[in-house]
């Protein structure tokens, strides 16, 4: 299949490039490159990189159809949740009015199929646990909220105009290429698990755990840690599901068990061997106690298993990419 990823030099991104490379597809990449690195995509020989903006549309078109393109990953946003309470009007810009652009684009070029990013973030404090596609969504930030926004775009433009989509909402992304030179690097980093890494490697003091006094056994938050490699697996299953299926689908893509807090730090340091200093701090604004998904939509629709449903095993492939590289991609320039 000829896919063009949108994002694809981010962190899930370039582990769907990864992926869908490995399975013999034909990939375009269009990144900005404000939060992607080039170097990224530097293993994939085989994947044409245009640094090109969603706005402009008129360029979007004429790759997408000098391409020959057949379907859309579509990863790029913006996606810190704090700096989208502070600039909400640049989320609402950024990733409903770049996704618009990319929709009217594929529109143009009668692509009609995509499959995207969407989050956890949609459902906000949630009422049930396991979070279920049909639990209450009500996000508590302008972050959730665009992905949302961008969930009811796929929507209508399926009625409109025939695009037929998956929207992927993720749990917790974690974890790094287990034999590519690719993994997590965020310009600010805002993550647990590289932030706990980086205090394993010394980069950092200590790790700050934001609030010990939640209705949890620990008093922690507890998350849905799903290995990155797995969620590229959902993307390209979704893709291949999409070649049949018509209309507008979400999915859940999280492993289906919790991990709190305390729970990660101690095992980062039975994975790293090093010792983490750990500061109890406040709770950090909006921030769920309990975020564990129910999979089993995925797992039925469209076949989707995962190879890393260990803690462990996420974190110590997180580890080896922050160990190989403890300045992430700068490294590799000089
Ligand atoms: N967290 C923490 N200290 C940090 C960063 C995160 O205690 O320095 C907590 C955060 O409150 C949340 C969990 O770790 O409960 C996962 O946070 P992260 O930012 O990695 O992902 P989120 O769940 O916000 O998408």
């Amino acid at each position: 299949m000829r896919i063009l990823v949108t994002g694809g030099a981010g962190y899930i991104g370039s582990h769907t490039v990864a992926e869908l490379v490995a399975h013999g597809h034909e990939v375009t990449v269009v990144d900005n490159l404000r939060q992607g690195h080039r170097e990224a995509l530097r293993p994939f020989p085989s994947v044409a990189f245009h640094e090109l903006s969603l706005q402009d549309e008129s360029q979007m078109v004429e790759l997408m159809r000098s391409r020959g393109i057949e379907a859309v990953v579509h990863f790029a946003a913006s996606s810190l949740v704090g700096e989208s309470v502070q600039k909400p009007l640049a989320y609402y810009r950024n990733n409903l009015c770049g996704t618009e652009h990319l929709l009217s684009a594929m529109v143009a070029a009668k692509v009609d199929r995509i499959v995207f990013s969407s989050t956890a973030a949609v459902y906000g404090e949630p009422s049930d646990i396991p979070i279920l596609e049909s639990s209450q969504k009500q996000p508590t930030n302008p972050y959730g909220e665009t992905k949302l926004g961008i969930e009811r775009m796929l929507h209508w433009s399926s009625a409109a105009y025939g695009v037929r989509s998956a929207s992927l909402r993720y749990f917790n992304a974690a974890g790094a290429h287990p034999s590519v030179p690719i993994g997590e690097d965020h310009n600010p980093e805002t993550h647990l698990i590289p932030l706990v890494l980086q205090a394993a490697l010394g980069q950092r003091e200590a790790i700050s755990v934001f609030g010990t006094d939640y209705g949890t056994a620990d008093g922690t938050c507890i998350r849905d840690y799903i290995h990155v490699c797995d969620l590229a697996t959902a993307h390209r299953l979704a893709l291949e599901w999409l070649e049949t299926a018509s209309g507008a689908h979400a999915f859940n893509l999280g492993n289906g068990s919790g991990f709190s807090v305390k729970q990660v730090i101690d095992a980062s340091r039975k994975v790293t061997g090093r010792s983490i200093a750990v500061r109890e701090v406040e709770r950090r604004a909006g921030d769920p106690a309990v975020l564990v998904a129910s999979p089993a939509m995925a797992e039925q629709t469209l076949g989707w298993r995962r190879d890393y449903t260990n803690l462990e095993a996420i974190l110590e492939t997180a580890w080896r990419w922050h160990e190989s590289h403890p300045h992430g991609y700068s490294e590799s320039l000089s």
